[in-house]
This record gives structure tokens, C-alpha cells and sequence, in this order.
């Protein structure tokens, strides 16, 4: 299986540290013979990225933030430039006010509404339309999102309704890119302790619960979740486009916890 990806190159957005979902694809990306650029947010965060993408012998780092559409084009731009073409993408983006992320949903505000969803969903459509212009041979791209999506949660709130408009923008663009064979889709992950998963009201506790009540009674791990973005980023899923694909332990099935756990 080694050497899946070999010959093909990717860009990688959302790696804040080691404890990333989109570092722990990157390394299986990288270690299925992958070439990689990263992005990252802002010099703060440079200072982490940039050290992990000489652990992988990453040279291209570029900064992107993705409110600023000037950033995104320079990313793209640099792309062009270097490799010309591109195979595929990982966008593992997302942002909302930590002060909305508890309480109502009802009580989001307008502002932070706006911010959330560009962020957090429109980003995806501006970045694959612009790495579809690269993808000439065909490619593969995926985002992140998360089973709050489809069922209210505590504390997720305007978060949710984000990754709602994510989940079917992926659809469209999995329409809209088909015909030249450039599939799109998303993994759904299950809890991650990372520093996004960290920002949401009463994580520890609600992540403790999704651990305990799904079927596989157990978090997912960053290698799960390297694996899926392999599969996906991979000729191996050819066939497969516009897919919510659940790497959660199966919590998303779970309608309602066994009695006996409930008791324990
Ligand atoms: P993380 O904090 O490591 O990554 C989030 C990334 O988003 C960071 O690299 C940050 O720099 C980037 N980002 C935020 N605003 C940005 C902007 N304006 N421009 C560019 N980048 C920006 O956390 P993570 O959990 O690895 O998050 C990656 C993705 O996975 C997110 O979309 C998140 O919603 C999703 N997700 C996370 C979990 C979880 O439990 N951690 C579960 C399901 C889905």
C-alpha cells in the first residue's frame, strides 16, 4: 500500500500544531509518498507550522489567512508558479467567537454569524474553485466537519448551522467539479482534543460522553483519521464524490445511549 501517493501533490490548510487533524493526515500523507505544501495562520502559528513541515521536508509553508481573499489568491498564486498543477487538497479550516460557542444559538449575533460562516464554510468553496483551475488531471478534495451538523448539540450552536452550509456546499461542488473528475468530499471526525475542539463549552464532558456511548467505546485517533484522508485523497475511493464520510466510532448512528450505560 505504501507509495499510494506517490507522484501526486496536495496542499494542506489547517495545521495549527502537532495535535492537528490535518497534521496527522499529513503524515500519512507524507508517508504514502506524497509531495506537500502547508499553509498557516498568521506568524504565531508559523512558528509551529513551520518546524512539523521540516520534520516531513515540506518546503513549501506558505501564510493564508482565509477571511483575507488576497491571501488565498497569493497561496494559489505561489502554487501555480512552483508546481503548476495540483492533486489534491485538504481544507481543515474552522472559526467561531469562543463566547458563542455555549450558551443559546439563539443569542449568536449577526457579526459573529457572518465571520463563522465564511471562515468556517465559504473558505472551502473559494479555495476548491481555485484548486480546481490547478487540478488538470483530475483531483480530489476534502474539508472537515462534524455530526452537530445534523443533530443540535449543546454549546456547537452557530457552529453547527456552519458545518450544515459546509456539508452541502460539498455536494455542490462534487456537482459542479464532476464532469472534469474532480471528486469532493468530507470527514465527518469524532472528537479530537485539539486546539479548535478545545474552544467549545463543556467540551471535556461532551466529548467524554461521545467516547462512552459510541459503538466502538472510544475516541478516533489522528492515524484513523490519516487513514480516511488516504482513502479519499487517493485513487482507492475513484468512484466517490460528494460524501459525508463518518470516521466517529460510529457515534452517529447512536440514537440514544443502552440503558446500562446510562447507569454507569
Ligand atoms: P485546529 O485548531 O488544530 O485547526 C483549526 C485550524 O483552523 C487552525 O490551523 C487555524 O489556524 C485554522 N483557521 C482558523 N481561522 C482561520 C483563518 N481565518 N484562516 C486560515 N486558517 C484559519 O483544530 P482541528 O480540530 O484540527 O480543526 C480542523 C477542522 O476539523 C475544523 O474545521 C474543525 O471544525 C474540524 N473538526 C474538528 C473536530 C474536533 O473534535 N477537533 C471534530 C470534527 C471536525
Amino acid at each position: 500500500m505504501e507509495g499510494l501517493m506517490k507522484g501526486k501533490r496536495g496542499l494542506i490548510m489547517g495545521i495549527a500544531n502537532d495535535h492537528s487533524i490535518a497534521w496527522g493526515m499529513a503524515k500519512t500523507l507524507h508517508a504514502h509518498g506524497a509531495e506537500l505544501a502547508f499553509t498557516f495562520q498568521g506568524e504565531a502559528l508559523g512558528k509551529r507550522v513551520k518546524p512539523l513541515a521540516e520534520q516531513l521536508g515540506v518546503d513549501l509553508v506558505l501564510p493564508c489567512d482565509v477571511e483575507d481573499i488576497a491571501s488565498v489568491d497569493a497561496t494559489f498564486a505561489v502554487l501555480r508558479e512552483k508546481w503548476g498543477k495540483l492533486d489534491f487538497v485538504i481544507h481543515a479550516i474552522g472559526f467561531a467567537d469562543k463566547n458563542e460557542l455555549k450558551g443559546r444559538y439563539a443569542d449568536t449575533s449577526r457579526e459573529n454569524f457572518s465571520r463563522t460562516m465564511v471562515i468556517s464554510c465559504f473558505s472551502f468553496t473559494e479555495v476548491a474553485k481555485r484548486a480546481a483551475e490547478l487540478m488538470t488531471d483530475g483531483g480530489s478534495m476534502i474539508t472537515l466537519t462534524f455530526g452537530a451538523s445534523e443533530r443540535a448539540m449543546p454549546n456547537y450552536n452557530v457552529m453547527g448551522v456552519a458545518k450544515a452550509a459546509l456539508e452541502a456546499s460539498v455536494r455542490y461542488l462534487a456537482s459542479d467539479f464532476g464532469p472534469r473528475g474532480i471528486r469532493v468530499n468530507a470527514i465527518s471526525a469524532g472528537p479530537i482534543r485539539t486546539l479548535a475542539g478545545s474552544g467549545i463549552g463543556e467540551a471535556r464532558a461532551m466529548f467524554a460522553y461521545m467516547q462512552k456511548h459510541a459503538p466502538l467505546r472510544r475516541g478516533v485517533t489522528l492515524d484513523e483519521l490519516g487513514g480516511s484522508a488516504l482513502y479519499l485523497l487517493s485513487d482507492l475511493s475513484g468512484g466517490v464524490t460528494g460524501e459525508i464520510h463518518y470516521v466517529d466510532s460510529g457515534y452517529n448512528i447512536v440514537l440514544m445511549p443502552r440503558p446500562d450505560d446510562l447507569k454507569t
